[in-house]
């Protein structure tokens, strides 16, 4: 908690100088932000998400009005139009973009980025829209958040494990309810693959009775796209067909599968070309970037940092921004400055 304070009055006190780093960079520049998920601060979400995959409608609306005083926001689309062509660049562009297709994105996303009249591009889960497939950290945070001493016994053995690899202590009053908590079990678990991690979820919430909302959806369907699409703000890309993790190993009949089926499968519903690609989980192997390359116009990692005109466009840079980073303009620009 200490360690959490003395990050944040770091990175409030850098951002006074953000500005300036930030003008001192090369030109022109392209900063693409990440994003995930937007809720207000009362959303019941909140509960079972980690701190790092949201940020409130109100801070994004911050963000923008920010943005607007350093840069020129355009679509990543066109960005790169302009690149392919030669034509002129702006000295410092910033592209929004946001991972999964969270249906908050629509809710309360897109109003503020209506509002300020700012595109972006949002990267779907081809199989997943629509649907009510809900994604593993967000079960096992569900999971947690009812778990008592007394239940512990009737968790698969490799989930007890990563839940003491975590540091989890049966019997703590409240049990995990802390998503601070919550969200080293869920780094612990990735240790774990996803298809694994799915597989004991399905039995751990069977023996202990948790059901999800039969009524909720985390995922945004095809009118929330085509809303968003017609109002000519957002575009779409692909973030594979169903979230696999590109490493090396994945046999080439899944590779095609995520990288081309997918992309087929959004076009479809966007009836646009999808020209772009995101990494799940900012992994790649070798097989699977060279199909990238041979697939898509361009793609993004989460690997930190600025691009530049001659950046690799199958690789390209990204800055994650959330609420715990940036809820003020000086925590904020230093985060898009790259100082923290
Ligand atoms: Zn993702």
């Amino acid at each position: 908690m200490l360690h959490t304070r003395i990050k944040q009055a770091l990175r409030r006190s850098l951002g006074h100088t953000a500005p300036l780093a930030v003008r001192l960079r090369a030109r022109p520049s392209l900063l693409i932000l990440t994003y995930h998920r937007v809720l207000p601060a009362t959303h019941p979400a909140r509960r079972t998400e980690q701190p790092g995959m949201y940020v409130s409608p109100d801070t994004l609306a911050l963000h923008l009005q920010v943005l607007r005083r350093h840069f020129a926001i355009i679509d990543l689309g066109v960005w790169l139009k302009r690149r392919r062509e030669g034509a002129a660049l702006p000295a410092r562009a910033c592209c929004i973009t946001f991972d999964d297709g969270w249906q908050d994105n629509y809710t309360y996303g897109f109003p503020v980025l209506a509002a300020a009249q700012v595109p972006a591009t949002i990267f779907l889960v081809a199989d997943f829209i629509g649907s009510r497939y809900r994604f593993w950290p967000n079960r096992l945070a569900q999971l947690l958040g009812v778990l008592d001493a007394d239940h512990l016994a009737d968790l698969p053995d490799e989930l007890s494990a990563v839940l003491a690899a975590a540091g989890f202590v049966a019997g703590v009053p409240g049990g995990m309810v802390d998503i601070g908590r919550i969200d080293a079990v869920i780094n612990a678990a990735k240790s774990l693959s996803d298809e694994t991690l799915v597989q004991l979820l399905d039995t751990a919430e069977a023996r202990l009775g948790v059901a999800a909302d039969a009524q909720s959806r985390d995922l945004l369907n095809a009118d929330e796209i085509m809303t968003m699409r017609d109002s000519g703000l957002v575009a779409f890309g692909s973030h594979s067909r169903r979230h696999q993790r590109l490493l090396a190993g994945i046999n080439p009949a899944t590779l095609d599968d995520e990288l081309l089926q997918s992309r087929a499968i959004i076009e479809r519903v966007v009836e646009r070309p999808v020209e772009l690609f995101c990494y799940p989980n900012g992994d790649w192997s070798v097989a699977a970037l060279a199909l990238v390359r041979r697939a898509y116009l361009a793609a993004v990692t989460t690997v930190p940092g600025w691009n530049q005109p001659q950046s690799d466009l199958h690789l390209l840079r990204r800055m994650s921004v959330h609420e715990d980073v940036g809820a003020d303009e000086a925590s904020f620009m230093a985060r898009v400055a790259g100082l923290v």
